[in-house]
């Protein structure tokens, strides 16, 4: 399913068809013909993003740029496969991401030890080299320009060391990446959206993540595009949500993960907080419900808090 839908402003998002509907997004950003994609999805992806040209009257030469926001497969597997298809584009990516887009062995091999091989294999499929002449390493504060219009890169490290959020010129929006969290749909109440950080393995850095929320909240943004997903209009209020879950969930954690059993622990408490949280928010989605929803990021998330703790001491 594409589920493209349009933005505003010439930003355009539709589904990466990663592991089921409303995961995984993947951003378009159109300016007087010339497209910039931001993050890629998997290789699996690409099918997608080719219908969403299509659909908008764009060809394989349009796209100037395919921007990641960081190297995490789900949002950089399909980048070389991408970049291969468009002839005419370069790669945007945190200077600490460039070798890894050249040569994927690494990023391969590290997710493999968090996923499994045989997951890997089916679930990201190919992961293509991309030449180093290709790669543009955006450092902090860097601007790249799609037909004139300004797209500012920085460095937003706390979800991942190789993260980069880019500020649109045009729309005042930012595209986030996993820095200021998930929100899906399904736990959305009228306008206003259920925002979870994402403390996902292995370079989870609390105080990080704070300050790199921070620093985007000072640029005031108009509105949040995040991976994991779609847009957010109420940006003050979402990042103060955003930051109080990450201070409960820092406590929790240190709190949580201890003993025998600290991991199921953790989950455990987790879980509870979560489930509690999107209630309060105003969710009616029984416990089964939300854990179709969150389980997998639950999951994600206590294996990366376990990860910060157990090298922290
Ligand atoms: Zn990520």
């Amino acid at each position: 399913m594409l589920n493209l839908h349009t933005c505003g402003d010439g930003i355009y998002v539709f589904d990466a068809a990663y592991l089921k509907p409303g995961l995984a997004a993947i951003h378009l950003i159109v300016e007087d013909g010339r497209a910039a994609f931001v993050d890629t999805g998997v290789a699996s992806s690409l099918p997608n993003a080719l219908a969403a040209l299509q659909t908008l009257g764009l060809d394989v030469c349009a796209v100037d740029y395919v921007i990641l926001t960081h190297v995490h497969l789900d949002h950089a597997g399909g980048a070389g496969v991408m970049m291969r298809r468009f002839p005419d584009a370069r790669l945007v990516v945190h200077p600490r991401g460039a070798r890894h887009m050249v040569d994927p062995s690494k990023l391969v091999a590290g997710a493999a030890a968090v996923y499994g091989e045989a997951y890997m294999r089916k679930v990201y499929g190919e992961i293509a080299p991309i030449a180093a002449h290709r790669i543009i390493a955006a450092e902090d504060g860097d601007v790249v320009t799609l037909a004139g219009r300004s797209l500012r890169c920085f460095d937003t490290p706390g979800h991942a060391l190789h993260h980069i959020c880019i500020l649109d010129g045009k729309s005042g929006g930012i595209f986030t990446g996993d820095a200021c969290g998930l929100a899906y749909a399904a736990l959305d109440v009228g306008e206003r959206r259920f925002i979870v950080p994402a403390t996902t393995p292995s370079q989870f850095d609390p105080e990080a993540m704070r300050a790199s929320i921070e620093h985007l909240r000072v640029l005031n943004p108009t509105a949040l595009y995040l991976p994991h997903y779609g847009r957010v209009e109420n940006v003050a209020q979402t990042l103060t949500d955003l930051l109080r879950r990450l201070d409960d969930i820092v406590t929790l954690a240190r709190r949580e993960y201890v003993g025998e059993e600290a991991a199921a622990r953790l989950q455990r408490a987790l879980t509870d907080y979560l489930f509690s949280e999107a209630r309060a928010h105003g969710s009616p989605l029984d416990d089964a419900a939300l854990a179709e929803v969150l389980g997998m990021d639950i999951g994600l998330n206590v294996q990366g808090l376990a990860h910060w703790l157990n090298t922290e001491k």
